[in-house]
């Protein structure tokens, strides 16, 4: 049987003897070899010992299946500079939060829990569910030093914390990097009301440098935004520029929302031609085959099976009407996919309008997109100034998707946030790739 030594790596410390207990973990019994501290009330350095605080006995990382425990009777240094000499215990960089775990012991455990959850880590450390939530709560910081970030681009996204619930959160995002997403913060609800004091928390002059906010259409955003920049730039002429000029409607609502209109006039006239074609079994199955080969987007098209493409051809058969609305609807997109100026995106969104006006006189499924469209003009068009799209942040969403749905049944919105930075902002922290 062979044995080596392991180094502990923590300073300050002097081993005295190790024992090993009936379930086969090291106790490690060690002297404190600081000469001197800083005192707590007055910051000077200050080296004389006044006794030694009570045993503390801290877990360090596991060595194999056993545990490790340090013992140690921290010593306390008197100042002779303060008025009263308060007395300062000796503590050494490398101890946690709590006294009871060495910051090693508590990286591994917010290691292993990224991508896990609370209940698994504390069963595979052999601790308690309590000792790793508590790691969390302090290690994990959702609070944001604008200090040490500048974002030039920020999303913000609204979520449902559980399926079903009606219960929405506001994700705001850093996505100046669309590689390199960060979270900046996790807001209960969408409302204005919401999420004003985060607004109010991001400081001028990073509100000043930014390139885009990119919002989706649906939520309050546009309000709350307005007001937190009507506060920024105390020009009158400014205020509106700055608006209509960084704050962009991300592209994949302004899909969503004309594909949701186009989707409900395929319904209207599939349903009439199952009526018409309700003794013909092979053209019905035909026609209920078309739903998702419609709803993809043409440049998806090589996803469609021969099949799924036959059956959209012949559909567009029985109802040119439809390839009509279908075509419009492409064409909208694609102009979205062609890297144009905003002058040419809007020129060719105006020449769009004309034709999809042209579409139907009465129930014509372009009109309330147009209407839309002509509210949030500049807004809608400035994803071609800087191509700002929430694309990577329903990247976002799909990571959001996973965490949610390890099913820790999130009741809690703080929780939630924790995990959401845990994995997110920490993990290259935690888990350097390179
Ligand atoms: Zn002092």
């Amino acid at each position: 049987m062979g044995t080596f030594k392991i180094e502990l790596g923590l300073s300050y410390i002097k081993i005295k003897r190790v024992k090993i207990d009936q379930d086969g973990n090291y106790h490690i019994s060690v002297s404190c070899t600081a000469k001197n501290t800083t005192c707590k009330d007055c910051g000077k350095k200050i080296s004389n010992v006044h006794g030694h605080c009570k045993e503390s006995v801290i877990e360090h990382l596991p060595v194999f299946h056993s545990k490790v425990f340090i013992h140690v009777k921290w010593p306390r240094f008197k100042c002779p500079y303060c008025d009263n000499h308060p007395t300062t215990s000796f503590k050494p960089p490398w101890l946690g939060g709590n006294g009871e775990l060495t910051l090693e012991y508590e990286n591994n455990a917010l290691k292993w829990l990224i991508n896990s959850t609370i209940k698994d880590v504390a069963l595979k450390l052999k601790t308690t569910e309590e000792v790793i939530e508590g790691i969390v709560s302090r290690r994990v910081n959702t609070e944001i030093d604008w200090n040490r970030i500048s974002p030039t681009k920020i999303g913000l996204d609204e979520i449902a914390l559980r399926k079903g619930h009606k219960h929405y959160l506001t994700i705001v995002s850093d996505t100046s990097e669309p590689e390199n997403i960060k979270i900046l913060g996790v807001i209960d609800g969408r409302k204005k009301d919401d999420i004003r004091p985060f607004l109010q928390s991001i400081p001028k002059d990073i509100l000043l440098s930014l390139e885009a906010i990119t919002i989706d259409m649906s939520a309050s955003y546009f309000p709350a935004l307005k007001e937190r920049l009507d506060h920024v730039y105390e020009k009158d002429d400014e205020k509106d520029d700055v608006f209509n000029r960084i704050v962009t409607i991300d592209r994949f609502h302004v899909a969503k929302l004309l594909g949701d209109h186009v989707d409900k006039e395929r319904k209207k006239i599939t349903d009439q031609l199952k009526e018409e074609y309700k003794d013909d079994e092979e053209t019905l199955n035909n026609i209920k085959g078309t739903m998702w080969p419609f709803r993809h987007h043409k440049k998806d098209v090589s996803d469609l099976s021969d099949e799924d493409q036959a059956h959209l051809d012949s559909l567009f058969e029985m109802s040119p009407l439809l390839k009509e609305c279908y075509d419009l609807r492409e064409s909208l997109y694609n102009i979205f996919e062609t890297e144009l100026s905003i002058k040419e995106a809007e020129k060719k969104i105006d020449e769009w309008i004309e034709s999809a006006e042209k579409y139907k006189k009465t129930s014509n499924p372009f009109t309330s997109f147009i209407k839309t469209y002509k509210t949030y003009k500049c807004n809608i068009l400035n994803y071609f100034r800087s191509r700002s799209s929430n694309g990577p942040v329903e990247g976002l969403n799909n990571k959001i998707k996973v965490i949610k749905r390890r099913g820790f049944g999130f009741r809690n919105v703080t929780n939630f946030a924790r995990r959401l930075f845990l994995d997110i902002n920490l993990k290259p922290q935690l888990m350097p790739t390179s």
